[in-house]
């Protein structure tokens, strides 16, 4: 029979996808012998057949209720009994970390009889016992019954007036206890549930739900986590850090999350539950100031942090409680961290013995090593400082201020830049943060929800700048000295030193690009992190990586980025600007001689770029791709030629070209006359490219020109254009491959014919995307993708991440039936996907050379090529 509940004792922490992440890391903790509260979790296989099924699955109830009374027996009190009672919260955890994303509910167990009980064992503390009713009845409330939490805080902001909520009398309290259980009865009718076992009930079913909720659900889509995991609920007995001045609750890491560096961070709230410490309810206090409050928890925290370090080998968060001087531990992770810090933190790793060299490969990303790649501001512009805040997640991000989530929202979707301002972020302001460039708030420290869900996301984030006065409704701030911004008033921010600066300050490259161009301060210690790494995952990686790039500049940029070639070159690039001109000689051209003169004059042209391309590779392979896109492309604009014929101001070549742009136009360009077509059906064409290619190869030492046909479906395509292009080659006595792209679903599935014309496979997976889904790929992203997404019919575009399941398959078939006829057929991919991490993986996997991409891709997918090789040997999970 299926086991859906499982004791703090029983799980551990590998057992994630069952136990959620903090039901595995409770259990872990408990193994450890740490002093972790005792409960249960429920499992995730629960959730999901809940919420396939709509009921919980048979068995659950009863097998909830044995581990209920193994619980009570441990902590000898009932749930919930009148003069002694036993107190749970009911917490939520997904496999992957979701901050704030998903209910929890505290003190379920707490009645009109049971807060006398509780009053009781707390040593006659009335005032405790009525402050964690009234929070049961407000989290209850909000996250179970669905009410809106405002009324609550309304309530609670009403009969506190300026003090702070630890000022509150016991009378106070209880009055307002009667308050909430008023709102309850009008909003929802009912009384609110004094039974404790229908409490814990109805906050199980509450939590399970809430992995569907609107904010779960974007959060999933955009750190691309499954939407079908389903969570955990872990259900605890309660510590309770709201019991006086000898209690509190705080939240630490074993090192900074955003430099790496070792040392105590943290925050501690004092007389507080869990939830006010994030929620930015009161300012929080330095971790390192517990020490002077308790000398005996502080010393206890630092010891279960360094033994967690060493265990989990890696930065670890955790959340505390301490309850009248005793120390619990609630919860722990291997922790967020910015990207830099992900570098810093593998290689001091490695130098403290803890992880090796392939270890640390596996624990940073290409998405990573992506954002550090980000700009940042240049340190000789002027700026005007407003003030500074706690750097909590780096970059530099300009943009209009606004302050609310909905305007943010509203102001990127017509393309503007804005950085959100608020007091602090509620899950609330999810939309606005996934919008903005950057996020600004004036309360809250580093593990405030702003500065969490920034670091997740990889986004901007200036946290706690508490000289700024805040005015939501007013739509501004106001800095020290009395300056004002107000919506729309561009603001910089910078994540790595906290600093808000007024109007737009100009950015530079990042110190990791300087690195790759050759011109960084080798002494610093994220560069040295991330030579290391990066010298790792090219002394590991099997496939080559290659760049795409159609000019000198962008080909010696690849090369110190480090491409052991060129990939593709679209020698359609060099078609454009002056030379338009000449293109539309050739199409004009009303006899051979015309065509050949259009075509000489192109030719010595051409030859000049591969000269240059070649010279910067020096004698590394160049993939020449022959001329794709339809020439109409080329040509100019059907209305505006049509305007100026109307009006009579048109040459006489405009009413050529009118004529010829007219003939040239279809209704599908993209799967018309276009590449090999083109080739073949204009004399001359491919054969002039190839001439200028073969003859630059002969004036530059050790050129490697490798010759590439677009668009081929059949192999007779393929076999016209090679005859042709390996006699120009042969005349001029210059060795090169001719091989194809493969991008039309046909050529992959006619591949063993094709290898036997080509001598190597370039997969365009931008064409092969469109054409195996029948996409538009200028037009379908901005118009429908999202509406696929928000079904999940996919979990990210397939344009950018490429579709294993279609797409892959016919890579796949290409990939073997090539190689069967031609054992020693090379394979590559030139489509954007070249430069995607997953799509990296998958290119190792099938068993590629290389992969080609942008030159600024090119260090991500040298990362991932690395890691992808350690991967499929089985070094480790590597999501
Ligand atoms: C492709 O289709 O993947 C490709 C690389 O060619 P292009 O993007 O130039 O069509
Ligand atoms: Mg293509």
């Amino acid at each position: 029979m299926a086991k859906y509940v499982y004791d703090f004792t029983e799980g551990n922490k590998d057992l994630k996808d069952l136990l959620g992440g903090k039901g595995a890391n409770l259990a872990e903790m408990t193994n450890l012998g740490l002093p972790v509260p005792p409960g249960f979790t429920i499992t995730t296989e629960a959730c999901r057949h809940y919420l396939a099924e709509g009921e919980v699955p048979g068995g659950l109830d009863e097998e909830i209720g044995t581990h209920l009374a193994a619980l009570e027996t441990t902590m000898g009190k009932r749930l919930g009994q009148a003069d002694d009672p036993l107190l749970v919260s009911v917490r939520s955890g997904a496999k992957f970390s979701m901050p704030g994303m998903m209910d929890t509910v505290l003190n379920i167990g707490l009645n009109d009889e049971s807060v006398h009980g509780l009053a009781k064992q707390s040593g006659g503390n009335e005032r405790f016992a009525w402050d964690s009713y009234r929070r049961l009845i407000q989290m209850f409330g909000k996250t179970v019954l669905g009410i809106d939490g405002d009324r609550f805080e309304h309530a609670l902001d009403e009969l506190k007036g300026k003090r702070q909520d630890t000022e509150l009398s016991t009378a106070e309290l209880r009055e307002l206890v009667g308050t909430y259980k008023e709102i309850v009865r009008e909003e929802t009718g009912h009384d609110f549930p004094a039974d404790p076992r229908e409490q814990m009930r109805l906050a199980i079913m509450a939590v399970f739900d809430s992995w569907n909720s609107e904010r779960a659900v974007l959060y999933r889509r955009q750190e691309r986590i499954p939407a079908d995991l389903g969570t955990a609920v872990n259900v605890c007995s309660m510590v309770f850090g709201n019991c006086g001045d000898d209690s509190g609750t705080g939240v630490a890491f074993t090192r900074d999350p955003a430099s790496g560096r070792q040392g105590v961070y943290g925050d501690y709230l004092s007389n507080a539950q869990g939830e006010d410490v994030v929620a930015g309810i009161r300012n929080t206090i330095p971790l390192q100031d517990l020490e002077q409050l308790n000398k005996g928890a502080y010393d206890e925290l630092m010891a279960i942090m360094a033994t967690l370090e060493n265990h989990y080998r890696d930065l670890c968060d955790i959340e505390f409680t301490v309850e009248r001087g005793k120390l619990w531990m609630l919860q722990t992770r291997v922790g967020k961290r910015t990207a830099a810090a992900a570098f810093r933190i593998a290689t001091q790793l490695v130098d403290q013995g803890l992880i090796d060299l392939d270890e640390a490969l596996l624990r940073v990303t290409g998405d990573q090593l992506a954002k550090l790649m980000f700009p940042r501001f240049s340190t000789d512009a002027e700026r005007t400082l407003l003030t500074k805040g706690m750097n909590a997640s780096p970059g530099a991000a300009v943009g209009k201020a606004v302050f609310s989530s909905e305007r943010a929202a509203e102001l990127a979707a017509a393309g503007e830049d804005v950085i959100l301002v608020r007091r602090e972020t509620t899950p609330d302001d999810l939309a606005g943060m996934i919008a903005a460039r950057g996020i600004l708030t004036s309360r809250g420290g580093k593990t405030s929800h702003a500065a969490v869900v920034a670091r997740g996301m990889g986004k901007t984030c200036v946290c706690g700048a508490e000289e700024l006065e805040v005015s939501i409704s007013g739509k501004r701030f106001t800095a020290p000295g009395g300056v004002e911004v107000t919506e729309g008033d561009v603001i910089s921010i910078d994540g790595s030193t906290g600093e808000v600066f007024l109007g737009e300050v100009p950015v530079q490259d990042s110190v990791v690009v300087e690195y790759f161009e050759g011109a960084a301060d080798e002494s610093d210690e994220l560069v040295q992190a991330v030579h290391r790494i990066m010298a790792h995952a090219d002394s590991v990686r099997r496939l080559g990586v290659r760049a795409n790039a159609d000019t000198e500049e962008d080909a010696a940029r690849a090369r110190r980025f480090g491409a052991q070639g060129i990939g593709l070159c679209r020698t359609e690039h060099m078609f454009l600007g002056e030379r338009r001109q000449l293109v539309e000689d050739l199409v004009l051209a009303a006899s051979p001689e015309e065509r050949k003169a259009a075509l000489d004059a192109l030719e010595p042209l051409q030859r000049t770029d591969f000269i240059g391309i070649f010279q910067s590779m020096a004698g590394l392979p160049v993939t020449i791709r022959l001329i794709d896109p339809p020439l109409h492309e080329f040509l100019p604009d059907l209305v505006e030629l049509s305007v100026k014929v109307a009006k009579g101001e048109a040459t006489d070549k405009d009413h050529k070209l009118l004529e010829a742009v007219r003939r040239l136009h279809e209704q599908n360009p993209m799967l018309g006359l276009r590449g090999v077509r083109l080739g073949l059906v204009i004399p001359g064409l491919f054969a002039m490219q190839v001439r200028a290619i073969a003859e630059a190869a002969r004036q530059v030492e050790g050129a490697q020109a490798e010759i590439m046909i677009p668009l081929v479906g059949a192999v007779q395509e393929l076999e016209a254009v090679r005859e042709e292009a390996a006699a120009i080659l042969a005349e001029a006595g210059v060795e090169a491959l001719i091989g194809t792209m493969i991008e039309v679903p046909r050529a992959a599935l006619t591949a063993g014919q094709i290898a036997e014309a080509a001598e190597f496979f370039s997969f365009g997976t931008n064409d092969l995307t469109q054409m195996t889904w029948g996409f538009s790929r200028d037009d379908v992203e901005a118009s429908f993708f999202s509406r696929y997404l928000e079904l999940g019919i996919f979990g990210v575009s397939p344009f950018e991440t490429l579709d294993r399941d279609g797409v892959g398959r016919l890579v796949r078939i290409a990939a073997e039936e090539g190689r069967k006829a031609r054992p020693d057929l090379k394979l590559g991919i030139c489509g954007e996907h070249g430069g995607d991490p997953d799509s990296v993986h998958f290119c190792h996997e099938v068993g590629l050379d290389y992969v080609s991409c942008s030159p600024f891709r090119i260090p991500v997918a040298r990362l991932e090529a690395g890691r992808a090789a350690l991967e499929s040997a089985g070094s480790g999970d590597t999501r």
